[in-house]
């Protein structure tokens, strides 16, 4: 890794170690092992099972659909699937986990190693290992702040399938796991496997923080649990590496422990020692067989597999000659980039046009529906009337700085470009015969100016280009404009 991604402390660099374990809730209309429904916001204990609630005597039956959920996903992970996985038990008490024991899978998992790459504004791509996925079931919610003594459980949640998905330790920066989980986002949402709403907390993340020297091996790390926003996985990150370098030049020792982020602060702070497996007493569920998937199954779900982002954003790179940056920004939302290829749709010359095309998108017209607090589908400008604008600056009617003027209009109007441009008489005046005149006016008005120019003041261009964009309210072609000064003042 290059220099300038070490951490600085007093007693000089340390790189950071970071390493995800990403919760993701499977999109999927009942639970794992229940019938019991999934829908967010239902009213307390609504949506259980009496095997949700733990009753004594209930067996758990496996949801087919979570199984293929996670097949999808780990294919969408470029990872291995495993074609023999179990369920194990992970026994541990706690109010909102009836049963006293979460079924997950330790030992054997349904889908082993794989990879994400991550695209990052200055270093490029990086490819993160991922170590395995498994599926596992949700605990309920427990509320201590409804009542001055009393705590409340809600079991909705308990019993919901759940695709845990770690990690390698192969992140360095706070930029990294933002951008990893970020990208987890987009592939999962892709899938249609997840919602990726992390506010609602179906995307969650357990952060592995560590330190070392260069070239050392791994620190001792800290877990920051359950953190459901993507800055708040930075600041965690930003906190927890000044806290644990401090200790460590301070001559003390990092504690391996769990540690809860506290968002108003941006700090994080001791929740408990950190627990080892053995203390969970795993062991394989006597309850379920099990899973057996053969190469027929895995086969058939890779056929049904979307386009997923890095092939998209291949394609558009490679057809339109876009950056990888803008390339990774179209497609890091589905609708977005279904946009962008609608757009291209109505262009007149899509090999000018795409590359014009994206960065308006990316530019004013995101804008403007981040200033309005708009979705992509409620924009006042429809993906034709973009496109629309975008022709006419390619076929040079109107300037790029006309086209700024009109884009507005047409954001506070909703009508057309050409609509606006031929209501206000904005076409750009490109011709030499009609430029002519008016720059050899401005050059009789400025004679001052034009000796200090062929004195050497070669800096005074601008000032003519200036005055003839003043003349013509900013309507004039800007090449043509240079090139008769040019021929003019030469
Ligand atoms: P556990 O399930 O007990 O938390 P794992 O060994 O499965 O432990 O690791 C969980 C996560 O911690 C993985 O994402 C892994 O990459 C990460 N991790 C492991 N060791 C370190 C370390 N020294 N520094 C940072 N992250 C680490
Ligand atoms: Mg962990």
């Amino acid at each position: 890794m290059s220099e300038h991604l070490l951490y600085q402390g007093k007693t000089g660099g340390w790189e950071v170690v970071i390493g995800l374990e990403v919760h993701a809730q499977i999109t999927s209309k009942s639970k794992l092992f229940s019938g019991a429904a999934t829908a967010f916001a239902a009213a307390p204990n609504d949506q259980v099972s009496f095997i949700d609630a733990g009753f004594p005597g209930m067996l758990p039956v496996l949801n087919k659909y979570c199984v293929e959920q996670a097949v999808r996903t780990g294919l969408g992970i470029n990872a291995h699937i495993n074609k023999i996985s179990n369920f194990d038990r992970k026994n541990y008490f706690y109010a909102d986990l009836p049963q006293g024991y979460q079924i997950s899978q330790l030992y054997h998992p349904i889908v082993g190693e794989g990879y994400i790459d991550i695209d990052l504004e200055e270093e490029g791509t990086k490819r993160i290992g991922i170590e395995r996925l498994h599926l596992e079931q949700d605990a309920g919610k427990s509320f201590h702040d409804q009542h001055p003594n009393k705590s409340y459980i809600d079991l909705n949640r308990a019993g919901i399938a759940l695709m845990e998905i770690v990690s390698k330790p192969d992140m360095n920066s706070a930029e990294e796991a933002m951008s990893y989980v970020k990208k987890l986002r987009t592939i999962l949402r892709y899938l249609g496997t997840n919602d990726g709403n992390m506010d609602e907390g179906s995307l969650r993340a357990d952060v592995n923080v560590s330190v070392r020297r260069k070239g050392e091996f791994l620190g001792t790390r800290a877990e920051i649990k359950n953190i459901n926003s993507i800055r708040f996985i930075g600041q965690a990150i930003i906190y927890e590496t000044s806290r644990q370098v401090e200790l460590l030049e301070d001559g003390k020792l990092v504690v391996q422990e769990t540690r809860l982020f506290d968002p108003r602060s941006s700090t994080t702070r001791t929740m408990r020692s950190k627990e080892e497996s053995q203390d969970y007493r795993y062991f394989p569920d006597p309850d379920l067989l099990p899973i057996i998937l053969t190469d027929a199954y895995i086969d058939d779900i890779k056929k049904t597999l979307p386009e997923l982002p890095d092939a998209k954003k291949d394609r558009l790179i490679d057809i339109y000659n876009l950056s990888v940056y803008m390339g990774a920004t179209l497609v890091a939302e589905a609708n977005v980039a279904d946009f962008y290829e609608k757009g291209i749709e109505y262009l007149n010359d899509s090999i000018k046009g795409a590359k014009l095309l994206a960065s308006w998108m990316v530019g004013d017209f995101f804008a403007g529906l981040n200033k309005d607090s708009l979705k992509l589908e409620e924009s006042p400008v429809s993906v034709e009337n973009l496109s629309g604008l975008i022709n006419l600056i390619v076929d040079e009617t109107i300037s790029g700085r006309i086209a700024k003027d009109v884009f507005q209009e047409m954001w506070s109007s909703g009508k057309s470009a050409k609509e606006i441009v031929r209501e206000k008489g904005l076409v750009q005046i490109a011709d030499i015969s009609s430029l002519k005149p008016i720059i050899d006016e401005i050059l009789l008005e400025n004679k001052d100016k034009v000796d200090q120019y062929k004195a050497g003041k070669e800096k005074l261009f601008g000032f003519f280009v200036g005055q003839v964009m003043k003349k013509t309210q900013g309507k004039a072609n800007p090449g043509v404009v240079n090139k008769i000064l040019k021929e003019k003042l030469g």
